[in-house]
């Protein structure tokens, strides 16, 4: 997709500027604090930002918090923290639309004063039968004509707490015929006794999401009001609502489609069971896409911003491959993290004609393909770890590594001939013997003669000891992300845990979040819950293969 062409949310803003509809463009992110943010909710946060920045306009941070079942401040928490890591800067906007409870309500009162809303006495379940089908149109209440006089006073009276929970509610009275079910005369209010996070037991009416929401936006000046697709038809109740309010350049609604990621798991009942039954390590276990699982990872913002790019914005449902989400992050990694030699299923390799207590330095650069990270200094030793996979005693053809009798280069070192290796009882190899070319050095120029391998390797007396943690997807779509009994389909394999890796000492001080290229393995980050200076733990953030072709 071309990056220059314009989206369907950026023709319709233009459009608003050029016929002088708004000049200063404010977008807004309005999380319910009701949960952690998930990478879905990273999209909607750049395209808020980036619109906001590409117009020279304002981005709002906004807790919708008007429904205090299941809001907490814990989650207001972690979600400011996600949305600047994310790089939704809101500087200092950050707003609660609990703080519009006092506007909501005159808001309701001009209603039932322009005779557009009424108090209805109607039981749940009466209202859900008068509401009538797609195919039937609905009834009027019987409470539908009460006076405007009455109603203000019964709706000030279920302000005061006189009527007990669910008993009444208040209405907008717009058409019981409407094709439209949210245009029958949708609930605005409700009486619930609940303790609301920020405005404590001062209210026992709380507005509904349709009705608060445009108000929220109104209040703020949200000139375009960003939301996804399940939206699209209460956008008539939206426009109804800032039009009989009488707001003055009324934002508008524009609806895009849902990011939906293949092979994860975004759903809330389903990550709570992960977190419960202890098969996921809380919201932020790096198989998880949350933004803090995703951070926890090893994802980095700009990562996360290009995948959004290449994702672009549509009106059309769809789902995007993980593996571009992981094209992303080795793109932005490639020449910007160092590429150090880790050893992850160790082996050790002696070099039988190396001097003993020596060790030696080789310069070796941070990143072949950008000089500019500059060199550091590896120590080489007579004894050292390689991968046992970079070895074999009877090695298929085609097979360069290390074998009995054959020449391979340690990278960054020197050329090395097996002439030998020690196997225990079960016959697995326990040591590997070598003699190396002091000729060969890498960096002297030799030419005499090639090999066909090269192997990277770690010192054994310097190595840095850590701990390994290798993902796959947490569940497989190809074999279907469910069972018989609506049970997730869980990859057995979605963690690997090597307890003892070998790592070069430039590693020694990583911190939480520093990531590194292992050479010929992939890319790693230092997991931020578990590693301390005393037991590194890294998580692969990613393999260097990639299955996705951009
Ligand atoms: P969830 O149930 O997954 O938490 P939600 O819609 O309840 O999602 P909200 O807190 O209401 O989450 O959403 C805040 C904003 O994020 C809304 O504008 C919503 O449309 C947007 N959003 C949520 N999920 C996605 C997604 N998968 N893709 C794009 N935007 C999303
Ligand atoms: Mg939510
Ligand atoms: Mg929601």
């Amino acid at each position: 997709k071309e990056t220059t062409s314009k989206n369907f949310i950026e023709q319709i803003i233009e459009k608003d500027i050029q016929e002088g509809h708004c000049t200063n463009i404010m977008t807004r992110f309005p999380p319910e604090p009701n949960g952690y943010l998930h990478i879905g909710h990273a999209k909607s946060i750049l395209l808020n930002y980036g619109l906001a920045k590409k117009y020279g306009g304002k981005f709002n941070l906004r807790f919708d918090d008007t429904n205090p079942t299941k809001e907490k401040t814990e989650f207001v928490e972690s979600i400011i923290a996600d949305v600047k890591w994310i790089g939704g800067d809101f500087e200092d906007r950050l707003f609660f639309a609990s703080d519009y409870f006092e506007h909501m309500y005159e808001g309701a009162v001009k209603l039932i004063k322009k005779g557009m809303a009424f108090v209805c006495d109607l039981t749940p379940e009466e209202i859900r039968e008068y509401r009538g089908t797609l195919t039937e149109p609905g009834k009027n209440s019987p409470y539908r004509d009460r006076s405007v006089e009455e109603n203000l006073a019964l709706f000030e009276a279920m302000k005061n707490g006189d009527f007990p929970d669910g008993s009444k509610v208040l209405r907008a009275k717009i058409d019981m015929s409407s094709p439209n079910i949210n245009m029958r005369d949708p609930i605005i209010y409700r009486i619930a006794r609940m303790t609301h996070h920020n405005t404590g037991d001062k209210w026992c009416i709380y507005p509904m999401y349709d009705f608060a929401h445009p108000i929220e936006d109104a209040i703020e000046g949200i000139t375009h009001s960003i939301c996804t697709l399940e939206f699209e038809d209460h956008r008539p109740l939206y426009d109804w609502v800032v039009r009989e309010l009488e707001y003055v350049n009324p934002p508008k609604q524009i609806e895009f489609a849902k990011l939906y990621l293949t092979n994860v798991i975004t759903g809330k009942r389903y990550i709570k069971k992960l977190v419960e039954e202890g098969i996921v390590d809380g919201w932020d276990d790096p198989r998880l896409v949350s933004i803090s699982a995703l951070r926890r990872r090893g994802f980095t913002p700009e990562s996360i911003k290009t995948f959004m790019e290449l994702c672009g914005v549509s009106k059309s449902q769809s789902s995007v491959e993980y593996s571009m989400l992981e094209y992303c992050i080795r793109e932005d990694l490639k020449l910007k993290r160092p590429r150090v030699m880790a050893v992850l299923d160790p082996i050790k390799l002696v070099i039988t004609n190396y001097p003993e207590d020596t060790v030696e330095y080789m310069e070796v650069p941070n990143n072949q393909e950008n000089q500019e990270m500059g060199v550091r200094e590896v120590p080489f030793a007579r004894e050292l770890y390689i991968d046992r996979e970079d070895f074999m005693i009877e090695p298929p053809k085609k097979y360069f590594r290390l074998f009995p009798g054959n020449e391979v280069r340690l990278m960054h070192a020197y050329f090395v001939t097996c002439t030998d290796y020690i196997t225990d009882e079960s016959g697995k190899v326990t040591e590997i013997h070598c003699t190396y070319d002091p000729e060969t050095r890498s960096g002297s120029g030799f030419t005499g003669r090639k090999v066909k391998g090269t192997i990277h390797w770690v010192a054994a007396p310097t190595a840095v000891t850590a701990e390994v943690r290798l993902y796959e997807n947490i569940v497989d779509e190809e074999k279907g992300v469910y069972n018989e009994d609506g049970s997730l389909n869980l990859n057995p394999n979605s963690i690997t845990v090597l307890d003892t890796c070998y790592i070069e000492p430039s590693v020694k001080e990583a911190k939480a979040y520093d990531s590194y290229q292992f050479l010929r393995h992939g890319y790693f980050c230092v997991d931020s819950k578990d590693s301390t200076l005393e037991h590194l733990v890294f998580n692969r953030i990613v393999s260097l293969k990639s299955s996705y072709k951009p």
